[in-house]
């Protein structure tokens, strides 16, 4: 139940990495979750150390257990930290979880990304692309042709010809086999957008551990939600799932949330596209024996082509600079409002919407 005022609410919305972190520790604490931190290598603006961290609330074995992580695409953490401190303090049920099942959550799976803002990590890695088994990833021939749009080497200036040049491509590849192209991943230029990596970063390593350090029943039924922002209608959300359309492995998600917000790789839905190295295929792989489901719950800003042409942006600025002050700081603040916008309408309704999904699933799943 909600019993926090609006103004509560948007306090989860952290002003940055390090808040985020202390408020989901202390929460979890408060409510009587157990914590972990993990380290990654890197260090953050002002040297400060950066971790992984983990909650865990409920059965020490359990039989049912939903996952949800936060914070792959380091900037969106901004939104999947407030989304997870919400269901923390408000929404977790400890004495109808600990019967059945458990509740793990998993906070800035890029911390880099989350403190620095930026998608990526330190090594310019789509850690959503990352969990490959092997490298180097599969090769995307069709990737090439947009190249020279996304990843102009120079510095970004205050006029492009971005969106022309993309929706010029786009025109000859055709929409849904372009956005297949671009957003699937690609494993050949190491400063371009989509890089998925030459090898299994920290963080991907971390999470494997996590789920390794996992106690459970053999035969449990597992729940993976990895949260995101930055596809889909403004104000709207949708899960994403690597499942054909009609697959009997989605049946329980469609009774629990519904299948209108169900989008399949292969319906062309409210963008869906297929990747490889998805952080989500990496827990069944690990829960081996279990009956596991994973899911990508998107949460729509801004239109594709904004999204995009910020995306590209940022990492010209990252990687070739900008002598322009003024255009640097414009840019860093228009990423961050792509990934997480200012509106409290905005913010209201995806706690209210993401809120209302990890009900529909802890209900469905612990049956409460
Ligand atoms: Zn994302």
């Amino acid at each position: 139940m909600l019993t926090n005022s609006k103004q509560q609410l948007l306090e989860y919305f952290p002003a940055d990495y390090f808040s985020a972190r202390e408020r989901f520790n202390r929460l979890t604490g408060e409510r009587g979750g157990q914590c972990t931190a993990y380290r990654i290598g890197t260090r953050g603006p002002g040297g400060e150390a950066l971790s992984i961290d983990s909650a865990y609330f409920g059965a020490a074995s359990p039989q049912r257990l939903l996952i949800v992580t936060s914070g792959i695409h380091g900037a969106e953490g901004f939104a999947g930290s407030a989304l997870q401190q919400h269901i923390i303090n408000d929404l977790i049920d400890t004495p109808g979880t600990a019967a059945l099942g458990g509740i793990l959550l998993v906070h800035a799976l890029n911390p880099y990304g989350f403190a620095y803002i930026r998608r990526t990590n330190e090594n310019n890695v789509d850690l959503n692309r990352n969990a490959l088994g092997d490298f180097p990833g599969p090769a995307n021939p069709a990737y090439e042709a947009f190249d020279a749009v996304l990843n102009p080497r120079s510095p970004p200036g205050r006029r492009t010809r971005f969106t022309p040049g993309l929706l010029w491509r786009g025109l000859q590849t055709g929409a849904r086999a372009a956005r297949q192209a671009i957003a699937g991943g690609q494993y050949r230029f190491a400063r371009g957008l989509f890089y998925g990596g030459a090898n299994t970063e920290d963080s991907i390593s971390i999470f494997e551990r996590i789920l390794q350090a996992q106690a459970c029943d053999p035969m449990m039924q597992v729940v993976h939600i990895d949260l995101h922002t930055g596809l889909g209608k403004y104000g709207d959300y949708k899960l994403f799932v690597q499942l054909a359309t009609g697959s009997p492995a989605l049946q329980p998600l469609q009774e629990w949330c519904g299948d209108r917000v169900i989008a399949t790789a292969d319906s062309g839905r409210s963008g869906s596209y297929s990747a490889s190295g998805l952080i989500g295929s990496l827990t069944p792989r690990i829960f081996a024996n279990a009956r596991a489901i994973t899911a990508t719950l998107e949460f729509g800003t801004y239109p594709l082509l904004r999204v995009l042409s910020m995306l590209c942006k940022e990492n010209q600025l990252f990687h070739y600079g900008c002598a322009d002050a003024t255009l640097s700081e414009k840019i860093r603040a228009d990423f961050l409002e792509t990934f997480c916008p200012h509106d409290a309408r905005w913010r209201l309704a995806l706690l209210e919407h993401g809120g209302r999904v990890f009900q529909q699933i802890t209900n469905g799943l612990f049956g409460t």
